[in-house]
């Protein structure tokens, strides 16, 4: 036998091998493949390391599209294409100052940062008295005349003790989101906003804010360490000033894209699954575990289709999404060029809850879906993965939503996510290989079994 008939008869006989064994076959095949192969964990440290910061509309993110292009194009995909988009480029500018100046401790460091989409100080910074509060209602209660003209402090704390840290997370990211333009209301000069975060560290942690209306000010976090030295200060001298300064600024709107890879599906390629992650990230992190690590583990669905020999019979599709953490302008993108082109959807599923153990799937679904999809947990018990919930799933799949197609989302371990989430500390350091690598086996098996069965 020479060599070009032997590399067909291992061609011939890994498809034959995959059509007749059983998923639970194929499914520990494809853990076991991923579990020897570090690529998705050398691709994730190249885009943390190199491309770094990759806010939308910085040239860095368009560095890192160009990257993850090329990365892709290694993968034997039928095509790799952008999907052009455009998105705002908000500048962080100089680093943030914060200075505490207290009658009794005299002058304080703080680590701020300005929350993304706010407006800056003037040139000169500002200088105010501080109200601390730990909700709305409080600061209602307070009014105008007590606000007026001062910095407002929400110190909320997040609670470490609830058993999903996203529900903590939900019960204070209100304040980030929503906290300027509630304050301005009743004058305030600026917000000061407890980093979202279960760490107790000198790093602040940034996220999306958003004005309501045109009354528009500045809006910081500050690191939750000094969250506490700014509180106890507080109670030694109610009347301290604090000091803020912030550079942040809009620039013109960028160009920007989606990176696809497709592989066109064996029998019914006008069926899409999508399986995706977004490439942006915060311009004050590494993007390690949000959500470079989204974006590996979803090339590593086709990665190991590819190396166990199973071709999928619907059309699959690899999107690293553009803009998740400003205002996903991406996932909004993909799903109206999906309109456009009448192209229907079966199923979309996201990794966005960093890296951590995975757990299983949230779903946006119906009953009927949702009965078929736990039908499948016995098939994932063996690893560990038993959470089929119907929950919602991520904001770049989400627009989908209109157009009836099933979503969901990849779950992890929550529990240290907010660790080092938004913040200097997502690193690729705090990237474990195996659970990246499990994350990405978990999701190649559940779309291994759409793409097999279909929904119903
Ligand atoms: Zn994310």
């Amino acid at each position: 036998m020479n060599y070009k008939t032997l590399l067909f008869y291992s061609a011939f006989l890994l498809l034959v091998g995959c059509s007749t064994r059983t998923d639970k076959e194929i499914i520990a095949d494809i853990f076991k493949t991923s579990q020897y192969d570090t690529t998705s964990y050398h691709t994730l440290r190249i885009l943390s390391k190199s491309y770094p910061n990759r806010l939308c509309g910085t040239p860095i993110s368009i560095k890192a599209v160009e990257y993850m292009k090329g990365v892709m194009e290694n993968e034997k995909f039928d095509t790799v294409y952008l999907q052009e988009c455009t998105v705002a480029h908000w500048d962080r500018g100089l680093k943030e100052i914060g200075k505490i100046y207290s009658s009794k401790e005299g002058e304080t460091k703080i680590a701020v940062c300005a929350l993304g989409n706010s407006v800056a100080t003037s040139a000169n910074g500002l200088k105010a008295e501080v109200i601390e509060v730990k909700s709305f209602e409080e600061l209602e209660k307070l009014g105008e005349k007590i606000v007026k003209g001062k910095i407002v402090f929400f110190n909320k704390l997040m609670d470490s003790n609830k058993v999903s840290s996203f529900d903590a997370y939900g019960e204070v990211v209100g304040f980030r989101f929503s906290g300027a333009s509630v304050a301005a209301k009743y004058g305030a000069a600026a917000v000061l906003v407890r980093s979202c975060t279960t760490a107790n560290d000198t790093f602040p942690h940034t996220g999306v804010m958003r004005y309501k209306d045109s009354n528009q000010i500045p809006a910081f976090a500050i690191s939750t360490i000094h969250a506490g030295i700014l509180s106890k200060q507080l109670t030694t001298d109610p009347k301290l000033n604090l000091f803020l300064k912030s550079d942040c600024k809009f620039l013109n709107d960028e160009k920007s894209y989606n990176v696809i890879g497709e592989v066109r599906g064996s029998e019914f390629p006008n069926e899409i699954i999508t399986v995706g992650g977004h490439l942006d990230a915060w311009d004050i992190t590494e993007g390690a575990h949000d959500d470079g690590g989204g974006c590996v583990q979803s090339i590593d669905v086709w990665h190991i289709f590819n190396k166990i020999g199973y071709r999928p019979k619907r059309t699959l599709r690899v999107v690293m999404f553009m803009d998740e953490e400003m205002n996903q302008r991406g996932g909004k993108k993909y799903a109206e060029e999906a309109l456009l082109k009448k192209e229907k959807h079966l199923y979309a599923m996201e990794s966005d809850g960093g890296c951590d153990k995975p757990l299983g799937f949230t779903f946006d679904t119906n009953e009927e879906y949702l009965t078929k999809f736990k039908s499948y947990i016995p098939l994932f018990e063996p690893y560990g993965i038993n959470v089929f919930v119907n929950e919602g799933s991520g904001v770049d799949v989400e627009p989908l939503k209109e157009q009836n197609v099933v979503l969901g989302e990849l779950v992890v371990d929550p529990t240290h996510y907010f660790d080092f989430h938004h913040s200097r500390y997502d690193t690729f350091e705090r990237i474990n290989i195996q659970y990246l690598q499990q994350g990405g086996a978990t999701m190649a098996s559940l779309i291994y079994l759409v793409d097999k069965y279909g929904l119903k």
